[in-house]
């Protein structure tokens, strides 16, 4: 059986796995989720970062296709 790529992601990790995507872009703390719901059917959430008491928008699908693509380019190569 041949397995879907984001499947072979979660089977084998980066050696040096990126920053959470949940994590604060300023300090790397992990944020808390603040809103739950999506909005225009994007997969946009807003996270809160308690040590910098600022909030970001994390948009999931857009993280998600650019982790899938950077994965079939390693893939090619190796
Ligand atoms: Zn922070």
């Amino acid at each position: 059986m041949k397995w879907p790529a984001w499947f072979r992601l979660l089977r084998n990790p980066r050696p040096l796995p990126p920053a959470s995507p949940t994590a604060c872009p300023a300090c790397g703390d992990e944020m808390v989720v603040v809103e739950k719901f999506t909005m225009m059917g994007d997969d946009i959430r807003t996270y809160r970062c308690k040590r910098c008491k600022t909030e970001h928008d994390i948009d999931f699908g857009t993280a998600l296709w650019k982790l899938m693509s950077d994965a079939n380019e390693r893939d090619s190569g190796e």
